[in-house]
């Protein structure tokens, strides 16, 4: 019967047609499963500071790359003698072409306290509630760790053979350095692990308009250096019933006032006038022109005051900032102060020396009374990365497909990650987590921290893809 047939056939087709985007779509997240519980066993291993083990979670995860059929061998879990709860899982994936520069992926495994009476729901726990995951380290920085884990266990089911050496390094400690930093560990006593031609880290991320869709995929190109300074100044002291001129308090207060007011001259970046540049059309008004001048490489002083003028952001990645954050003094309140001191925090434009800003920050206080002295020892001074084709050409392919429409935009970023060790090193650092986040930036470091579902399988498939172009790039 023909005509049943032909209605068969056509309707087998119309299956078909149906069925294939999904089928073809259910190809493309193979593994998706595997994934997800990948991404819920690390956040739910407790990684922070008070009671978190990262050489636990390191020790999972190799677990599931060996599981996968990678040799023991390839991967270690390196654990410092005096930190044992700080271990680290590094490994690699050795390239065909021994003189092509590897590729570091790099994310860090520790994340901030969270308290569980504080927040509604377990931190250590994976909640999927209303398209979304909700995790301590959901975004900050599991999401990418679990996705590089994910990403080498399909490279091996694929049987990827990448022309460039694919390196990870999965670190404990970025999030308190202060106590051990496993990037600075690794660079200080084994860096030939981390030596690569670049390194893919956390910090650039997508953005989401109010109603949820894209709006800018960021890349961060460099990020400025944390350094606070000391400002102290002493007297003689006195009863306050008979005061005299010589007040350490006062002295500091108009001291305060000028590093207050003052504004470090504008030197925007190559990536600072490319965020500009790219910024420009989301912008209309004076603030998108203004864009577009500064973006040009003009240093025209009106367009940078008024970008500075309207958003502390933008100020931030022109200048360098430093700001009063402390103040102490006194010993009493019925008496003259004896001593005062201060604390100035200040970040600086990659590139520029701590020194520049001490000498700067003297002639401000423009007092030989008051001492200005570093808080702490500087940090590493780290130029930023370049934005070559070789990085960027990639990004914008992909953006395209997976996007269409929304700019990449790089930026400098204000605050901190191990990326600028990594650059001190000389291992140009791009931030880049494919994740876009909701206008009130998801809750990263504070409460009820979390990723929109789609936004964490999208980036997993970003990232899987675009370490396979560098991967295999000529
Ligand atoms: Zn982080």
């Amino acid at each position: 019967m023909p005509n049943s047939s032909l209605t068969k056939a056509s309707l087998s087709a119309a299956v078909a047609a149906l069925l294939f985007p999904v089928a073809a779509q259910a190809q493309g997240d193979a593994g998706r499963e595997r994934f997800r519980a990948t991404y819920k066993e690390l956040v739910e291993t407790d990684t922070t500071l008070s009671n978190g083990d990262c050489t636990l979670a390191s020790n999972r995860m190799k677990a599931r790359l060996v599981a996968a059929g990678y040799p023991d061998s390839q991967f270690r879990v390196v654990v410092p003698s005096e930190f044992p709860k700080f271990g680290n899982l590094v490994g690699e994936i050795p390239g065909s072409d021994p003189k092509a520069p590897a590729i570091l992926l790099v994310a860090h495994i520790d994340v901030v306290e969270a308290k569980r009476e504080d927040w509604e729901r377990d931190p250590f726990k994976l909640v999927e509630e209303n398209g979304y995951f909700f995790a301590r380290g959901a975004i900050d920085d599991k999401s990418m760790a679990a996705i590089f884990v994910d990403s080498l266990i399909r490279y091996r089911e694929e049987k990827f053979k990448p022309r460039r050496t694919i390196k990870i390094a999965l670190t404990c400690g970025e999030e308190t350095d202060h106590v051990f930093d496993g990037v600075e560990y690794l660079l200080a006593t084994e860096p030939q692990t981390l030596k690569a031609g670049f390194a893919i880290n956390e910090g650039g991320k997508g953005w989401l308009d109010d109603r949820g869709a894209p709006r800018t995929f960021g890349v961060q190109a460099g990020e400025k250096i944390y350094q606070d300074f000391t400002l102290s100044t002493t007297g003689p002291g006195g009863h306050s019933a008979r005061p005299h001129t010589d007040n350490p308090i006062t002295r500091l207060s108009e001291a305060l006032a000028r590093t207050g007011n003052y504004r470090f001259p504008a030197m925007p970046g190559e990536a600072v006038r490319n965020f500009f540049t790219r910024s420009a059309p989301l912008y209309p008004g004076e603030q998108g022109d203004a864009m577009r001048i500064v973006g040009a490489g003009k240093d025209d002083p009106a367009a940078l005051d008024l970008l500075s003028n309207s958003d502390p952001v933008w100020n931030a990645m022109i200048r360098t900032t430093c700001t009063n954050t402390q103040v102490t003094g006194g010993h009493a309140p019925n008496a003259v102060p004896q001593r005062a001191q201060a604390t100035v925090n200040c970040r600086i434009l990659p590139g520029t020396s701590v020194d520049t800003i001490h000498k700067a920050l003297v002639e401000v206080v423009a007092d030989p009374r008051i001492d200005v002295a570093l808080t702490d020892e500087p940090g590493p001074v780290s130029p930023p990365p370049p934005l070559t084709p070789e990085i960027m050409k990639p990004i914008e392919k992909l953006v395209a497909e997976m996007w269409p429409g929304v700019p990449v935009i790089p930026n400098l970023s204000t605050g901190a990650t191990d990326g600028r060790f990594l650059m001190a090193a000389g291992i140009p650092t791009y931030g880049v987590s494919a994740i876009f986040v909701d206008p009130d930036g998801n809750g990263v470091h504070g409460l009820n921290e979390r990723v929109r579902v789609k936004s964490l399988y999208d980036a997993r498939q970003f990232l899987h893809r675009l370490v396979k172009i560098y991967a295999s790039a000529k």
